[in-house]
């Protein structure tokens, strides 16, 4: 049983926090008692609104930091202006679908910087404030993307298996210093990212909106159900609670079925 204020005292920082999956995870580690940094793109308005209602609904400091997953800089100031780092879930992602002979360039290496050099950047600051405190929980949002492919998303699957592998890697540096990494792997999630996918997959694929949502996206996952935002966020939950503290490297699917096949 998971008492209610568990993360009291922790400060965790969620990139891509102001909407989708990211703001799920968000409001979830508020309601156990973090002090959270939320993050992401977006109107000012909706933004402040989305912030205020997280110290209204759960009690707990909550903190906007506007930091593009773009830019390094930015990366290292939200972590450092967070006020410690106890918990870092990097959600922020973007997707684009296109066969690879036409894949947009800038868009191919915007989706590897935000989807796995972010990341990078993100844990590299973060880091030393779990080293002096013996303890950090580092949950990488990756995809059912990082265990198997789907055509067309040549850069969107390249990044999250690359995020399998950094989640493995940094879990082995830092296993006896209190700190675990993994990732979970989500299968198709009803948020805005999967939504905006929907006119290109049809472009692509020749299909109607009907046909790209139950014969693409729901067609690998024999649950036949989007996987729910809470959860994915009641996933992160458990991996941050001390029950999980020997859960360590792990790419971990929450995709109705879809890795079995
Ligand atoms: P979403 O589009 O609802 O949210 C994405 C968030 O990232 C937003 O807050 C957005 O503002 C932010 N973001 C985008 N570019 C940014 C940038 N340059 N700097 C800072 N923030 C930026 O998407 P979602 O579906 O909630 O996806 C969240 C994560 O989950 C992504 O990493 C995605 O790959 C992963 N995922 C989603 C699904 C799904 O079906 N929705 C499935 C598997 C994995």
């Amino acid at each position: 049983m998971i008492s209610s204020k568990t993360l009291a005292g922790k400060v965790a920082v969620v990139t891509g926090s102001t909407s989708g999956i990211g703001l799920g995870v968000a409001r979830m580690l508020a309601e156990r008692g973090a002090a959270v940094v939320i993050n992401g793109l977006g109107d000012a308005t909706e933004i402040e609104t989305i912030r205020a209602q997280i110290e209204t609904d759960f009690g707990t400091r909550c903190h906007y930091s506007p930091a593009n997953m773009l830019n390094p800089q930015e990366i290292r100031g939200m972590i450092e202006t967070a006020g410690g780092c106890d918990i870092l879930v990097n959600n922020a992602g973007i997707q684009f679908v296109s066969p690879v002979d036409e894949f947009p360039e800038d868009r191919f290496n915007a989706i590897i910087a935000i989807n796995l050099v972010a990341p990078f950047h993100a844990i590299k600051a973060a880091l030393p404030h779990m080293k002096a405190a013996g303890w950090g929980r580092i949950i990488n949002i990756a995809s059912a993307h990082a265990l198997v492919a789907s055509p067309f998303k040549s850069a969107y699957v390249a990044s999250k298996h690359g995020v399998a592998g950094l989640t493995k890697s940094v879990a082995l540096e830092v296993a006896a210093q209190g700190i675990t990494v993994n990732a979970i792997c989500p299968g198709y999630v009803w948020t805005p990212l999967v939504e905006s996918q929907i006119p290109d997959t049809m472009a692509a694929r020749g299909l109607t909106r009907e046909q790209v949502i139950g014969d693409v996206l729901l067609a690998a996952q024999p649950t036949k159900k989007f996987v729910q935002i809470d959860e994915v966020a009641a996933f992160a939950g458990f991996l941050c609670s001390d029950g999980a503290a020997s859960i360590t490297g792990a790419v971990l699917p929450i995709e109705g079925g879809w890795t079995a096949h």
